[in-house]
C-alpha cells in the first residue's frame, strides 16, 4: 500500500499490493487512533488500547479476513488521504495551493459571550454545533470531550442539546478515537454533524465511498486547523510537575475559559492547579506529537464543510487574547450554515481575512503543507509503506519550498525512517506491561 500524488493528481509509485496489516498500519506510525476500523472490524475483533506511549490503538482479537482488512485500508486516514474533489476545487470561490478551497474566510466568534468564554478559541465550533441542533438541520452531534470518570482522557460524545455540545467545548490534544463506534452512529439513521480533528472527517469521507449511510445522515462535517495530537504521556508529565495521580482528578481541561485559557486540573478532593497555555507547550522536544501527524497532507481541513482555526493577532498565545477564531468556509453546504448562523446572530464576524493572513497567523501550517511531499517521498525510498495521497496539492506545495529544503527534508524523512524513528512499537494495553512489572 502506499502511493503518493503527483502535482497533476495522478497516483505513482506502489509499494505493495496487499493491504496492510493493522500491526503494520501502527507500526509505521501511520495510525492517528481514530477507532474507525474498530467500528468497520466490530468490536470483538479489534479493540482500541492505550499503549504505554500514550496511544489509543487498534489491537486485533480475532483474526481480520483480506475484505475487512482492505476495507479499512481504503478508509483508514492512516492509509488513504483524498482531498477535495476536483469539482469542488473548480466550483469555489477561491483555491489556494497550500490551504484548498475557500468560499469564504472571516475572523470571528461565538455570538454568546458564554460560548466564546468557554470555547477553545472564539467558540465559533461550539456555537455552530448548538445552531446545526436549534435549527434543526440535525438530531445530534458527534464530537468529542473529556471523559466524566477519568477526565485527562478524551472520549467520543454525542450531543443531543446546547448544553451538552457546550460541555464538550475546549481542545482535547491528547488521544481521542472520536470514530470508534461510527457504524453505530450510521445505524441510528438520523441526521447528524461531526466536529473533529481533520484525519477523522478524512476517515468518513473515505467511508462515504464505500457507505452511503455517511453521505444520508452526516450533513454537515466541521473540522479544526490541527496542529497534531499529543500523546496522554505529555499530559501524565503535567500532573507529574504537581505530585498528582490520574485517579485523584475531578477535572483536566488543556485549555478554553479565555484563548487560550489556562491548562486547569481540579482534584476530587478540591485542590486546583494551572499551568498557563505557554508552559505547557514551551518546550517543542516535548511536545509528543504523534508520528501520523508529523506527515499529516491536511490538517487544515480541506475536506471539511468549515475548518476553524486559532487567531492569535497579537503574535501567539504569549498572553490571554481576544476570543477569536479563524472560520474556513469550504463548500457550498457549509457557506449555507455559516451565512445563517450569522443571520441568527449566533456567530460574529470581526472582519473578512483571507489566505495570506491565516498563512501568517498558521505558518506551521504552511511550513507542513510544503514539507510533507518530501517527507513521504524520503519514507518511501526508505522502504515504508506510506499513505495513498490524491487531490491534495502535495508535488505544488513542495514547489514553493526551494530544492535544497525538499532535500532537506526528505532526507531527514529517509533516514529517521530508516533508523525506525517514524515507527512506534506493535500496539499493547498498558495494563498488561504495568501488570507484568
Ligand atoms: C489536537 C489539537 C491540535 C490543534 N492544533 C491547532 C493548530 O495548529 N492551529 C489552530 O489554529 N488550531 C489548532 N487547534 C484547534 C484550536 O485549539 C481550536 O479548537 C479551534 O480553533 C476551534 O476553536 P473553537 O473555539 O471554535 O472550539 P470550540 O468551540 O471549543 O470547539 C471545539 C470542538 O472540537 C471538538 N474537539 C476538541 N478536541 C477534539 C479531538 N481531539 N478530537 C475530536 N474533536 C475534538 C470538541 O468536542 C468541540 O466540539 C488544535 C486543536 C486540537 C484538539
Ligand atoms: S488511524 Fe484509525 S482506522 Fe487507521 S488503524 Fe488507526 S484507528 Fe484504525
Ligand atoms: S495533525 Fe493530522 S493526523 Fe494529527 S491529529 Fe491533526 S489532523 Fe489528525
Amino acid at each position: 500500500m502506499g502511493l503518493i500524488e503527483t502535482s497533476q493528481g495522478r497516483d505513482m509509485a506502489p509499494l505493495a499490493t496487499d493491504p496492510l496489516t493493522l500491526g503494520e498500519i501502527v507500526e509505521n506510525g501511520l495510525c492517528i487512533g481514530c477507532g474507525l476500523c474498530r467500528s468497520i472490524a466490530g468490536a470483538g475483533r479489534v479493540d482500541m488500547v492505550m499503549t504505554p506511549e500514550g496511544r489509543e490503538r487498534p489491537v486485533v482479537r480475532r483474526a481480520l479476513d483480506k475484505s475487512t482488512l482492505a476495507k479499512i485500508n481504503a478508509v483508514c486516514p492512516g492509509t488513504r488521504i483524498a482531498g477535495p474533489p476536483p469539482a469542488q476545487m473548480n466550483d469555489a470561490a477561491l483555491t489556494d495551493t497550500v490551504w484548498g478551497p475557500v468560499e469564504r474566510l472571516v475572523l470571528g466568534s461565538a455570538a454568546d459571550p458564554t460560548v466564546r468564554f468557554i470555547g477553545s478559541g472564539g467558540g465559533t465550533l461550539t456555537a455552530l454545533g448548538q445552531f446545526l441542533l436549534s435549527s434543526g438541520r440535525v438530531k445530534f452531534v458527534l464530537h468529542a470531550a473529556a471523559s466524566r470518570s477519568m477526565p485527562m482522557r478524551t472520549e467520543r460524545k454525542l450531543s443531543f442539546d446546547a448544553a451538552s455540545v457546550l460541555e464538550g467545548a475546549g481542545s482535547r490534544y491528547g488521544p481521542a478515537a472520536t470514530l470508534v463506534d461510527f457504524n453505530d452512529i450510521l445505524d441510528r439513521g438520523e441526521p447528524f454533524a461531526l466536529i473533529a480533528k481533520p484525519c477523522d472527517v478524512t476517515a468518513v469521507r473515505n467511508l462515504a465511498r464505500l457507505d452511503r449511510r455517511v453521505d444520508e445522515h452526516m450533513r454537515y462535517a466541521l473540522a479544526f486547523v490541527c496542529g497534531g495530537a499529543s500523546d496522554l504521556t505529555k499530559s501524565e508529565q503535567v500532573l507529574q510537575r504537581f505530585g498528582l495521580r490520574e485517579d485523584e482528578l475531578s477535572l483536566f481541561r488543556y485549555r478554553g475559559h479565555g484563548n487560550p485559557g489556562p491548562n486547569r486540573i481540579e482534584t476530587k478532593d478540591g485542590r486546583a492547579f494551572e499551568i498557563s497555555y505557554r508552559q505547557l507547550w514551551e518546550d517543542e522536544d516535548k511536545w509528543m506529537i504523534q508520528p501520523r501527524c508529523k506527515i499529516c497532507p491536511d490538517a487544515i481541513g480541506q475536506v471539511a464543510d468549515i475548518a476553524v482555526s486559532d487567531s492569535w493577532l497579537n503574535g501567539g498565545p504569549a498572553v490571554e487574547d481576544e476570543a477569536l477564531n479563524g472560520i474556513i468556509v469550504r463548500t457550498k453546504r457549509g457557506l449555507e450554515l455559516f451565512d445563517a448562523a450569522v443571520e441568527a446572530g449566533v456567530l460574529q464576524i470581526k472582519r473578512e481575512s483571507g489566505v495570506a493572513e491565516v498563512g501568517e497567523l498558521q505558518s506551521h501550517q504552511v511550513r507542513k503543507r510544503r514539507a510533507v511531499w518530501a517527507r513521504l517521498t524520503g519514507m518511501a525510498i526508505a522502504g515504508k509503506p506510506v499513505p495513498l495521497v490524491t487531490d491534495l496539492a502535495l508535488h505544488d506545495c513542495a514547489l514553493q519550498n526551494s530544492l535544497a529544503e525538499n532535500l532537506v527534508e526528505g532526507r531527514g524523512a529517509r533516514d529517521r525512517a530508516r533508523r525506525g524513528r517514524l515507527g512506534e512499537p506493535p500496539a499493547v494495553p498498558r495494563a498488561t506491561i504495568l501488570g507484568d512489572l
